[in-house]
């Protein structure tokens, strides 16, 4: 049976001497594996349009055990990632995020609109880097059923103070009259404030805040190690892009 879609390329590796394996991240099939064929000819317009973080209209077929890209055509290349190595690392590190959030073989529509958001913003540098990042991650791991419960202190329901101390492990806050021990990560009320937008705004209204570069550099270590403890791995990629920041 023939499908046509529209998706992401997460991953490509190569497969023999014409073939390669590629990841893709489509809003109806959520995160599927295709093969496409020949694709390492000069000649193949499914070459470019199947590179890596290229989104593009892909017309397939279900082959044995696995999907066979049979057309594929360019919508987006993001063309801005491509010339600056730390926005690529970037981008890699949400292709890497993605595959290790975004559900395989059901609806993703959501988890590839803010992917392909980020990418766009980025690419054009219309937020902060760190920014898109925070956004990014928190956003993905919401979707994917690690929201944090950020509405008011887990102890007395106190909605704002000064400081709020956030238990990365159990994804809660506290207030400042009831800092627990086991919430030692004290956040300002702006970072607190910023999660909840990330966490509750409508995907239009997502990335229009603005912050300083200092509670930017907050907000990214925190939904970072707060995703780093909900998925209990590292990422290669956001590895490679924190080398690249402290150079
Ligand atoms: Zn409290």
């Amino acid at each position: 049976m023939k499908l046509n879609t529209k998706g992401l390329i997460l991953k490509e590796q190569s497969i023999g001497e014409q073939d390669k394996l590629v990841t893709v991240l489509t809003a109806d099939l959520g995160v599927i594996k295709a093969f496409v064929r020949g694709a390492k000819s000069i000649k193949s317009k499914k070459q470019s349009a199947t590179g890596l973080l290229c989104y593009s209209k892909l017309s397939l077929y279900n082959g044995k055990d696995s999907y066979i890209i049979d057309e594929a055509q360019t919508i987006e290349v993001f063309f801005g990632l491509r010339s600056n190595i730390e926005k690529l690392a970037l981008a890699q590190y949400f292709a890497e995020l993605s595959c290790e959030l975004a559900p395989e073989l059901s609806d993703a529509n959501e988890y590839l609109r803010v992917v392909l958001n980020s990418l766009y913003m980025i690419s054009n540098s219309k937020k902060p880097d760190l920014q898109i990042k925070a956004i990014t991650e928190l956003r993905l791991l919401s979707l994917s059923g690690y929201m944090p419960n950020l509405v008011a202190c887990e102890r007395c329901g106190e909605f704002e103070t000064e400081t709020m101390y956030f238990d990365i492990e159990h994804g809660l806050i506290y207030c400042e009259n009831c800092a627990d021990e086991n919430a030692p990560l004290a956040l300002e009320l702006g970072i607190v404030s910023a999660m909840r937008h990330i966490i509750f705004s409508k995907l239009e209204k997502l990335y229009s805040f603005s912050m300083t570069d200092a509670q930017l550099q907050d907000l990214s270590y925190v939904t970072e190690t707060y995703l780093k403890s909900k998925t209990e791995r590292k990422y290669r990629t956001l590895d490679f892009y924190n080398s690249l920041r402290k150079i």
